[in-house]
């Protein structure tokens, strides 16, 4: 996987790897599905459940999606997020969402995605400077 960071201007590469797992033309462990959103286990994870939650359209990034997406994906989409964590058990012991955009987030596949990380207790959100 190449480990430069999304540049968020660019437009959607039909190519990237999440489109590929969406095309099942790389395999995923899948979690959970729905007309809106595919969620898959993380292949690295960093805690017990980190799964990764995606739109089945194409949008490169949280800016994209944003001001692209019609409103009944967006509703869509972040429904979902919150079925796959009900679906893990994960609501009464709480969990984290993460969403990386472009260089300064530390974004690596532009294909825009929720890490919903549970099991343990996360932590600070950012070590101080
Ligand atoms: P980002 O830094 O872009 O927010 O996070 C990308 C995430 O995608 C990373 O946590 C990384 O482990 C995960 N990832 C990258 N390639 C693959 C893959 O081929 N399969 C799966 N399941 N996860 C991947």
């Amino acid at each position: 996987m190449s480990l430069t960071p999304v540049d968020p201007t660019k437009p959607y590469d039909p190519e990237n790897i999440f489109a590929k797992i969406l095309r099942g033309e790389i395999p995923s462990t899948k979690v959970y599905e729905d007309e809106w959103a595919y969620a898959f286990n993380d292949i690295a994870p960093v805690a017990p459940i980190h799964v990764l939650v995606i739109p089945k359209n194409g949008y490169v990034s949280w800016d994209d999606f944003s001001e692209k997406a019609p409103a009944e994906e967006i509703a869509g989409f972040i429904r979902a997020v919150g079925k796959v964590a009900r679906q893990l058990g994960l609501v009464e012991e709480g969990y984290r969402l993460i969403n990386n955009i472009g260089p300064n987030g530390g974004q690596i596949v532009p294909h825009i995605h929720v890490h919903l990380m549970g099991g343990r207790v996360m932590g600070p959100m950012l070590t101080p400077e």
